[in-house]
């Protein structure tokens, strides 16, 4: 039998200075990362991905990189979340769609810069832990909702902008046909497990114009409700 190990000594919490410290890293590594929309960066500033990351992994949420969260998924890079959200050019009347909830973070970001946010996710309990961290944290103006995000929300549509944060083959048809003349879609483009490309696709008149911004690597788009 193995001896008895003494406790971990509680960790401190850390002091302001630390905090402040923290968070000016964080938003250097930002900004370093081409983020330049002061709006972005103020929105980034006030939510803290801290509060999203309840594992682990906790210890490294002001870090810029992607982190697991439940149900094997993944809340991505700080500089992608910010890097997405400037190229979604929104302004505060908009309604936005995000297709892939996760942990909820990219929807509080983009909660502070537009009027409404819809986010979908097709894991129920993603959708229910983040609508509790959206409810502590007074943010009023998201609807999560449990559902296959491919589908789009078209009761809500069309939408001003529309954010996807899972890789799909293809811009999903439904997606683009909610959104209204004149708006913005960001969504990664490829086969899971490659690199993908960023794509901005602007709805015109007549037509779709596509625009390749980087590659990124996101989880895939997976069709259905999952079971949990
Ligand atoms: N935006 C999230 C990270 C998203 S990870 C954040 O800020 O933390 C990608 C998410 O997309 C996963 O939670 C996954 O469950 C979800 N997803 C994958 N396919 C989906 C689909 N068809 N409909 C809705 N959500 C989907």
């Amino acid at each position: 039998m193995s001896e008895p190990t003494a406790p971990e000594p509680e960790e401190t919490a850390p002091s302001a200075e630390e905090l402040a410290e923290r968070k000016m890293r964080f938003l250097f590594a930002l900004r370093s990362k081409g983020v330049t929309d002061q709006r972005v960066l103020g929105a980034m500033e006030r939510i803290d991905r801290g509060l999203f990351v309840r594992n682990i992994f906790a210890g490294r949420a002001y870090e810029d990189m992607p982190l697991p969260i439940a149900c094997g998924q993944t809340i991505s890079q700080p500089s992608i979340v910010a890097l997405m959200t400037q190229a979604l050019e929104t302004s505060p009347r908009d309604t936005v769609l995000e297709v892939g909830t996760g942990s909820g973070y990219q929807a509080a970001v983009l909660s502070c810069l537009v009027r409404r946010v819809y986010t979908v996710d097709r894991h129920r309990r993603l959708v229910r832990e983040a609508e509790g961290l959206f409810r502590a944290l007074g943010l009023p103006n998201i609807v999560a909702l449990a559902g296959d995000g491919a589908l789009g929300l078209p009761d809500q549509a069309p939408f001003d902008r529309i954010l996807v944060t899972a890789a799909a083959e293809d811009p999903p048809g439904l997606l683009l046909s909610q959104l209204k003349i004149g708006g913005i879609m960001v969504v990664p483009v490829g086969q899971s497990d490659t690199v993908q490309s960023l794509i901005r696709v602007r709805r015109l008149e007549s037509g779709y114009d596509y625009e390749e911004l980087r590659p990124v690597r996101f989880v895939p788009l997976v069709e259905g409700l999952a079971s949990d």
